[in-house]
């Protein structure tokens, strides 16, 4: 999906598209499993992860709490290094120090590596209108410039693709068929990409961490590129979200621990790299000229919120997206924004300003939970999706009907006798549509769900039906509780016929 159709839809919309893309959906699914899985393993091998994440959690409240003292301790020590420091207001501002850059240097082509900012930035279209060819190599991040698309995942931008449609894309590039085989697929763009290495003019990164003890940058990464970006290129430049600082090398030790298991639970990326500076006499290689543009684009926006300063804590590992129950049955073109999932149904509002053109992004959440329990840094993005869709009903721009729904719903569960009655009518309604324990009507509300999962049918006995005999089972046994209530609980299952909705919320 490229930028145009995503701007012309609502969340809605986009997220049915995504729903009928039986692709999509199992690409989507595979691989998040996979990371999830990964994440879960490596984070118990770990061991007192909850410990870790508090850690990390505390370094991230501290720096964002002084986060000016920081920036200026980072810029100090990097321009001490012969780094060249730019700061960038807005995204023209980034923009247009990156293409002076470029003019200066009369650079033909630029090769770019973990550079989400860029994306935020549309810099690669800025790039081309004065005829620089910027060319993505991180290997998914090519796969989607060859496609004209936007990344879905924070850290794997091709997720929504398999492997065949990969060889497709590839092939007309190689002008030949080649196999769906991952090796082949690989091994052909290292090929392409050695040589775009050697003849770019300018290497260009983004920053996982940025260190303010010793003006540093770090790199995590996989496949190797980011080291040939950074050092081939005889001009470097790096884009920095103003928020990617930490204080010290020590504290780099919390977050490389956090990083890569809750990205894609390995213990350490193949490569981390630590850059603090252009070539010295004395080194092999490494650039002439090295440029940081720290990049605020909406970030200071979110200093001082009470309700969103915690998002400035963090570090784009991606968990948030794979623990999410709708983004592994959407995938991440249907948030519309640079940034998708739970994290970038907050933070595309917050760095948008415009929270009227966004609002529904926050409705993509079933607010389960799931995000909160994934971060690394523990930012609470459930409650600030709540917050956000309160801020939207308070300035006046909720949906009538659902508004109606929900004052029904709250006079229901608000008197227990209310409860109970209604309860009893939708027993008696519901003959009408279940079949096998299931209600599987498509009428009204039920649409959208039902087309998608299944509604389990109001049951003949509730939890209240059955306590009063529970307790009073309980009370003349003196059993401990919890096995007896797990015993009727299952008895009360067998008793009914559904077989209940699908697992993941
Ligand atoms: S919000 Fe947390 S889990 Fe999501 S990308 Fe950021 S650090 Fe990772």
């Amino acid at each position: 999906m490229n930028t145009a159709d995503t701007k012309a839809q609502t969340v809605k919309q986009r997220a049915g598209d995504a729903l009928n893309n039986d692709f999509l959906r199992k690409a989507v699914r595979f691989t998040t499993e996979r990371l999830r899985l990964g994440k879960k393993l490596a984070s118990e091998e770990h061991g007192n992860w909850d410990d870790w994440r508090e850690r990390g959690r505390q370094i991230r409240l501290h720096t964002i709490a002084h986060l000016d003292y920081y920036l200026d301790q980072f810029t100090e020590q990097a321009r001490a290094n012969g780094v060249h420091v730019h700061f960038a207001d807005t995204a023209e501002e980034a923009v247009a120090i990156s293409l002076q850059i470029a003019e200066r240097k009369s650079a033909k082509s630029v090769v770019k590596s973990k550079s989400m900012v860029s994306e935020e930035l549309h810099l690669n279209k800025a790039l081309e209108s004065i005829g620089v060819e910027a060319v993505e190599t991180d290997l998914g991040e090519y796969i989607i410039q060859l496609s004209d698309e936007t990344p879905s995942h924070i850290i794997i931008p091709a997720i929504h693709k398999n492997r065949y449609q990969i060889a497709e894309v590839l092939s007309e590039v190689a002008g030949e068929t080649l196999p769906p085989d991952t090796a082949v697929l690989a091994g052909f763009v290292r090929m392409k990409l050695r040589e775009k290495f050697l003849e770019a003019e300018i290497g260009m990164t983004g920053c996982n961490f940025a260190i303010a003890e010793t003006g540093s940058m770090v790199l995590f990464e996989n496949e190797g590129n980011a080291r040939m970006v950074t050092t081939v290129p005889k001009t470097q430049i790096t884009l920095m979200g103003m928020e990617r600082i930490i204080p010290s090398w020590s504290d780099l030790e919390v977050m490389a621990t956090l990083l890569p298991r809750s990205a894609t639970g390995q213990k350490l990326t193949v490569y981390m790299s630590g850059i603090s500076g252009p070539k010295r006499e004395q080194d092999a290689d490494g650039p002439d000229e090295m440029h940081i543009i720290i990049i605020d684009n909406g970030r200071s926006l979110q200093l001082g919120d009470p309700e969103f300063q915690e998002l400035l804590n963090c570090i784009r590992c991606g968990a948030c997206l794979n623990a999410c129950p709708v983004y592994r049955h959407i995938g991440g073109h249907a948030y519309g924004g640079t940034y998708s999932g739970p994290i970038g149904a907050v933070l595309t509002p917050a760095l948008n300003k415009n929270v009227a053109e966004w609002d529904d992004i926050a409705n993509a959440s079933s607010l389960c939970g799931a995000c909160y329990e994934a971060c690394p840094v523990k930012i609470p993005l459930h409650d600030m999706l709540v917050y956000l869709r309160r801020r939207k009903i308070e300035a006046g721009r909720g949906d009538k009907l659902e508004g109606m729904g929900m004052r029904g719903f709250s006079t229901v569960m608000g008197d227990s006798k209310r409860f109970r009655s209604v309860l009893s009518l939708g027993k008696l309604g519901q003959k009408l549509v279940v079949r096998n324990g299931e209600i599987r009507t498509k009428l009204g509300p039920l649409k959208g769900w039902n087309s998608y999962r299944v509604t389990p049918s109001i049951p003949k006995q509730s939890f209240r039906d059955l306590w009063p005999e529970m307790e009073a089972d309980l009370r003349r046994t003196s059993k401990p509780m919890k096995p007896d209530l797990t015993n009727r609980l299952e008895e009360r299952k067998r008793q009914q016929e559904g077989k209940g909705v699908n697992g993941d919320g």
